[in-house]
């Protein structure tokens, strides 16, 4: 059997030091294309676009979709002003995975959202974000001091989700964020919250189109394989 085609929404950096802070970079973390080919994949990095035509051009040439982690969202994307907690943001990432992920879900091609990318399918189909959790009482750290790799905190898994098929009633993540999914957009469900009420992954009804807010990639990288399986049900999907 041929394996998948799975693309991975890049990003840009910024690089703010060396020799020519301001220069901007297309890049995906290597943890993502390790996850992929770990999970029987083939990754293949797509630089963020403008032209919706040239999405769905590129759309056509892959078998399942990731959207990588990255910056904040800007907030006028889901009708909100910049709150002070906001942090950097890059419009021209966001255009691009809304984009990519109202094509996609139209074409209903599998999807899976990691971090940045679980909040922009919630903004792509109409929800909205909590700008900075850390400053709401009673929310536990989720920014993690640990190495990327260590789960920090649990995880409820809803009953009947594909989330729960993978894992169970619960779960230990990783949590490098500092936003999350406030009003889930139509069509998805909550699928997992940590202990403090933040939702931790969403799930689409329609077709597989699974968001998480912790970093899978980063414990499948490590060696850790408990998180294999986020990769290879996109996989199985295809
Ligand atoms: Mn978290």
């Amino acid at each position: 059997m041929k394996k998948p085609l799975i693309g991975i929404a890049g990003n840009i950096l910024v690089m703010e030091t060396g020799s020519m802070p301001g220069l901007m970079r297309d890049y995906v973390n290597h943890d993502y294309s390790v996850s992929v080919i770990r999970a029987g994949g083939i990754p293949i990095i797509i630089p963020p676009l403008s032209d919706r035509e040239d999405i769905l051009s590129v759309l056509q040439h892959i078998d399942g979709l990731i959207l990588s982690g990255g910056y904040d969202i800007a907030p006028d994307l889901y009708g909100e002003e910049p709150q002070l907690g906001l942090g950097f943001t890059m419009r021209i990432v966001d255009l691009f995975y809304i984009e990519m992920i109202q094509e996609a879900l139209a074409m209903r091609l599998p999807m899976l959202g990691i971090c940045k990318g679980m909040q922009a399918m919630n903004v792509a189909s109409g929800g909205t974000l909590c700008q900075d959790i850390h400053r709401m009482s009673g929310v536990l750290q989720h920014e993690q001091k640990a190495p990327r790799q260590f789960p920090s905190h649990s995880v409820s898994i809803a009953p009947g989700t594909q989330l729960h098929r993978l894992f169970g009633p619960s779960l230990m993540v990783n949590s490098f964020h500092h936003q999350a999914v406030k009003e889930p957009a139509p069509g998805f469900i909550v699928a997992a919250t940590a202990p403090d009420g933040i939702p931790e992954a969403i799930e689409s009804s329609r077709s597989f189109a699974l968001g998480v807010q912790w970093h899978p990639e980063m414990m499948v990288q490590s060696g850790d394989d408990t998180m294999l399986p986020v990769f290879q049900s996109l996989i199985d999907n295809c």
